[in-house]
Parts: C-alpha cells; sequence; structure tokens
C-alpha cells in the first residue's frame, strides 16, 4: 500500500484494492450508508465485509476507481496496515444494552477521536466494553476497557493473533478523564520502549508488568 493509493490495500488476486473507510467505534451514519450503497453500486464492488474491528471493507475495487470511491463516500481513510492506532471497537454499553452499566459506545468514539492514527511501534487496537461480559473483546486487544460500577478497569497486551495473549489489568476503578491520562501515558512509554514490529503484548513479555504498572501510573 502507498499514501498515493489513498489506504487501498491491493488483493491476492494482485489487480483489485481494498479500502476501510473511518468509522469510529463501527457507528455508521445514514450519509455514511446511503455513500457506501451508492458506491458499492456504481463502481461494482463484489465483496463488502463487516471486519472484527467493526468496521466495513470494500474489496475488489479497480485501481483506476480509487480515488473517485474515496471522493463519492466522503468519509475518512480507515487505517489497516501502517504502524499506529487503527481502531477502536465498543459495544453499545448503556446506549443501548440492558447489561450495560457504563458508556462504552460514548467512549470508545472519543478515543478514536484522540487516538485515531497516533504513531506507534507496531499496529494497535483497542477494545471497550460496557459491562463484565466483555463483548468489546477487551482483553485480547493492545488496550482494552471494561465497565464495571465503580468505573473503568484497563487492560493492556492482549492478542488475539497468531500467539494469542490474554491482557494484564493495569489500572481499575477509573473515571473517564482517567482512562485518558493513563492510555496517553501507556502508549507514550510503549512508543519511547518498544522495537519496531513490537506488538503491545510482546512488549509487555519483554518488559513485565509491575515495571510497565510503575512507568504509566
Ligand atoms: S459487554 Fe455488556 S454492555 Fe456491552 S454489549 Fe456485552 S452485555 Fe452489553
Amino acid at each position: 500500500m502507498s499514501e498515493d493509493l489513498k489506504g487501498a490495500i491491493l488483493q491476492r488476486d494482485k489487480k483489485t484494492y481494498a479500502i476501510v473507510p473511518r468509522t469510529p467505534a463501527g457507528v455508521l451514519s445514514i450519509e455514511n450508508l446511503e455513500a457506501i450503497t451508492l458506491v458499492v453500486k456504481k463502481y461494482n464492488i463484489p465483496i463488502t465485509k463487516i471486519t472484527s474491528g467493526h468496521r466495513l471493507a470494500l474489496v475488489g475495487i479497480a485501481k483506476e476507481d480509487i480515488d473517485a470511491v474515496w471522493s463519492d463516500l466522503n468519509i475518512g481513510i480507515g487505517r489497516a496496515t501502517e504502524l499506529c492506532l487503527h481502531y477502536v471497537q465498543a459495544c453499545p454499553g448503556t446506549a443501548v444494552c440492558s447489561f450495560g452499566v457504563q458508556d462504552s459506545l460514548g467512549l470508545g468514539m472519543e478515543l478514536e477521536q484522540i487516538f485515531a492514527e497516533k504513531t506507534l511501534p507496531a499496529k494497535f487496537k483497542i477494545g471497550v466494553s460496557g459491562c463484565q461480559f466483555c463483548c468489546g473483546e477487551s482483553f485480547v486487544r493492545d488496550i482494552g476497557l471494561v465497565g464495571k460500577k465503580n468505573g473503568w478497569k484497563m487492560i493492556f497486551g492482549g492478542n488475539s493473533g497468531k500467539k494469542p495473549r490474554i491482557g494484564d489489568v493495569v489500572a481499575e476503578d477509573l473515571s473517564k478523564d482517567e482512562v485518558i491520562r493513563i492510555i496517553d501515558s501507556c502508549l507514550a512509554y510503549y512508543l519511547e520502549n518498544a522495537k519496531k514490529k513490537e506488538r503491545a503484548s510482546r512488549f509487555l513479555d519483554r518488559i513485565g508488568v509491575e515495571e510497565f504498572k510503575k512507568a504509566i501510573l
């Protein structure tokens, strides 16, 4: 992928591309939905797929159509390959779900606005859940948040990939402002001390949970 292709990723057919519009916490407006329907029809995009990060991948776009698709979509570029925060996924939480005890959707959208595209040593994902059922996959994301009655539990170093790792709880009973401050601190420490392409899970294994907590709290 290169910048002149605006976030487009070459597919295994070596001819067509996929793009991922930026849809914070997986929330789509009516305008977004209309624009997506329009481009799928207009450019004969064969696959529209919901991703694990609560985003939509538009797959099978001809190279010459990429600029026009973005222009018609009028939605930002969702990052998918760069070394930065790719997405924040969030369950509906108190906005909708009867089990919710915290506003995971509101926090997820706010975190996306603050930290999206922040340059980091490796790709990075955040998962926010409005209660301990953890539908936001908080224990297998680089940073996870779980809503409890007394506030947010923060988890660091989860990963669901080739070497899965359950993240470690690094702080509890946090207010929203404390969550934002500690994430900022986690990301600054990670940026300064991790090797290039070292995911948060491997970084935490190398540094040690107690050392990490001392540095970020
Ligand atoms: S984690 Fe809790 S609040 Fe969120 S969707 Fe699941 S059950 Fe509902």
